[in-house]
């Protein structure tokens, strides 16, 4: 049987790892430490690497992880980033027969442009693009390629499971509140988080159903939430980028 694991690194980090009873696969190790301690505690062979951008949080581990296992790592290829050994770009497949999965590659560009996502069998491994109740920090990508990337997963099914790379939820709700304050399922959501931190458990993976309701970067077609950062932004806005752009802008300032 198929299981997802939240092997937890660094500050906030998870690195998301599949496994049925014999193999496992990996979405971004920053670290190889945990992973490996992992396969070797649950007696399970590594039969691939994925990466969903180069940031060393996501990528770090990958030599020594292929030092002891010699697998393919997917994502897509950079100048620094040597340990990609099969390139990918929106469109392709990647084939994980070990596990009988396989996923699409979505381009996510925004947080970098090298950003993508792995969909597949209900579930989306979206890195740092999309956070619960955040998106991540535009570093090299424009508002307007943010915004597409948040309409490709506004696309997929409502009860699609989102696995983001990091525990940001509880900061992401204090900013949401901020701009939604009166929005119950939000509301909500804060409390269930704070119950799942308290008892020491990730709030991931989130669903995309739950995000809709709640997450203010996928909101830009809301009403409120156009009015709310309208307000903020001293103008009215009206189309998607100018709306998800002056939230962003918001956010870093907060
Ligand atoms: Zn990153
Ligand atoms: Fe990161």
């Amino acid at each position: 049987m198929l299981t997802v694991i939240p092997i937890p690194a660094f500050e906030d980090n998870y690195i998301w790892l599949l496994r049925n009873e014999r193999h496992a696969a990996v979405v971004d190790p920053g670290d190889a430490g945990p992973v490996l301690d992992y396969l070797a505690r649950e007696n399970l062979a590594l039969t691939a690497i994925l990466n969903t951008h180069h940031h060393g949080d996501h990528t770090g581990g990958n030599a020594e992880l292929l030092a002891a296992y010699p697998v393919p790592v997917y994502g897509q290829q950079r100048p620094a980033l040597t340990s990609v050994s099969i390139a990918i770009a929106e469109g392709n497949r990647v084939a994980l027969p070990e596990l009988g999965l396989s996923f699409d590659v979505l381009g996510f560009p925004g947080h970098t442009s090298d950003h993508v996502g792995f969909y597949g069998h209900g579930m989306l491994f979206c890195g740092d693009t999309l956070f619960s109740c955040g998106c991540g920090k535009l570093f090299e990508g424009t508002p307007a390629q943010m915004t597409a990337s948040m309409q490709k997963i506004l696309a997929l099914p409502d009860d699609t499971l989102l696995y983001s790379a990091h525990e940001y939820t509880l900061e992401n709700i204090g900013f949401a509140k901020r701009v939604e304050p009166d929005n119950e399922a939000l509301l909500q959501w804060e409390q269930e988080a704070l119950g799942l931190r308290e008892k020491g458990l990730p709030t991931l993976p989130t669903s995309l159903s739950q995000e809709k309701r709640t997450n203010p970067f996928l909101r830009f077609s809301e009403p409120g939430l156009i009015d709310a950062v309208s307000r903020h932004a001293g103008r009215p806005l009206s189309d998607p980028v100018a709306v998800f752009a002056a939230t962003r802008a918001w956010r870093d300032q907060y």
